[in-house]
């Protein structure tokens, strides 16, 4: 079965050739088809560009893109089968709900009680049913997000596109939206392709992500991969809040002298552990505690659950972790 969407070596310079800005450059990827997969990365580190390369609205400066097998590299936009939601929705503010919806259908030219029936079936599934008649400026922006996915979705594409579709979003709605758009994507089995800089985001709605770093894919594989096994100093940083540990530390723990990362709540306070310091700060977080230990001139961080014994502020403490805690990178 062919990949929903395949890059072969793609790339995206732009400027002159000379001094090219690569904004993809050289990217390899597949995504399969009903997967629900993110492109996490830094600003400016080539995600939207990416997703402008799979709709149509940008064109590789090299390399070759399939979608279900078909080279589209040359073709336009409206015939990829493609849609996109942006992130500031870009619905048509004189037009209802409705209106908005069916606009698609009427822009294939179907006929209007057809395309209103599809539109009304739309806004049920996105849970507006009661608000066809009324202008997105009437709504509010959880609302208007899911106009903008009904307007996507009325289309039927096979792969839909979503920019950062619930940065416009209070933290309380963005996670009502992500599970929404969780359980929309695998009741419909549609391949979403989700760019956000959120790695909460990410790996807690993706089956499959991609991190981005200036151009260029640092790692791909599913959340708990990529969270616990990463690849890379910018992986571990950028991913989640590990520490990273140079070579001489990572040997002084019993590992090799390489990079490590240690994940901050795989640490608990242990008077037999290997990693000894200063506690230099103490945070409380809700659920838990964040300590900051000073070990051999560096700041390790420790998240102790709420409830467990803590380390005086100023005094020497001692961590342990589990054998599979310390993850050493491949990188030199
Ligand atoms: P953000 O999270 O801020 O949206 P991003 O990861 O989506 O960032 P892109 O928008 O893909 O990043 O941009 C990648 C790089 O390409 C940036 O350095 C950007 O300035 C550059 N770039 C993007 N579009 C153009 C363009 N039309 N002309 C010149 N440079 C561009």
């Amino acid at each position: 079965m062919p990949a929903a969407v395949e890059f072969r070596k793609v790339s995206r310079h732009f400027g002159p050739a000379s001094a090219p800005v690569k904004a993809v450059d050289a990217v390899d990827l597949s995504i399969a088809e009903g997967a629900f997969f993110a492109m996490l990365g830094p600003s400016g580190s080539g995600k939207t560009t990416c997703l402008r390369l799979i709709s149509g609205f940008e064109s590789p400066t090299a390399g070759e893109i399939c979608i279900f097998g078909e080279n589209v590299s040359n073709t336009p936009p409206h015939l990829r089968n493609v849609n996109t939601v942006f992130q500031d929705y870009a619905l048509f503010p004189h037009m209802n709900v409705r209106d908005n919806v069916a606009y698609g259908l009427m822009v294939k030219g179907m006929a209007k009680a057809q395309r209103y029936a599809r539109a009304e079936e739309m806004l049920a599934l996105v849970h507006l049913d009661a608000y066809g008649s009324r202008k997105p400026g009437q709504l509010s922006g959880g609302q208007r997000q899911r106009v903008a996915l009904a307007r996507a979705l009325v289309n039927e594409p096979k792969v839909l596109l979503l920019d950062e579709p619930l940065g416009a979003l209070d933290l309380k709605l963005r996670e009502a939206m992500q599970d929404e758009l969780k359980s929309l994507q695998q009741r419909l089995g549609i391949t979403f392709v989700f760019v956000t800089h959120d790695q909460h985001e990410a790996l807690s709605m993706a089956d499959s992500l991609a991190v981005f770093n200036d151009g260029k894919i640092a790692q791909i594989g599913t959340p708990a991969e990529v969270y616990a096994r990463p690849k890379t100093r910018f992986v571990a940083d950028f991913v989640g809040s590990s520490n990273v540990l140079p070579p001489a530390l990572t040997q002084s723990l019993g590992g090799p002298a390489k990079w490590s990362s240690l994940r901050p709540e795989s640490l608990h306070l242990d008077a037999a552990g290997p990693l000894q310091g200063t506690v230099t700060a103490l945070r409380y977080l809700g659920a838990g505690h964040r300590i900051t230990l000073s070990s051999q001139g560096h700041d390790i961080a420790a998240i102790l659950p709420t409830g467990t014994p803590l380390p005086d502020p100023g005094s020497e403490a001692r961590f342990a972790f589990g054998p599979d805690a310390l993850h050493i990178m491949d990188e030199a």
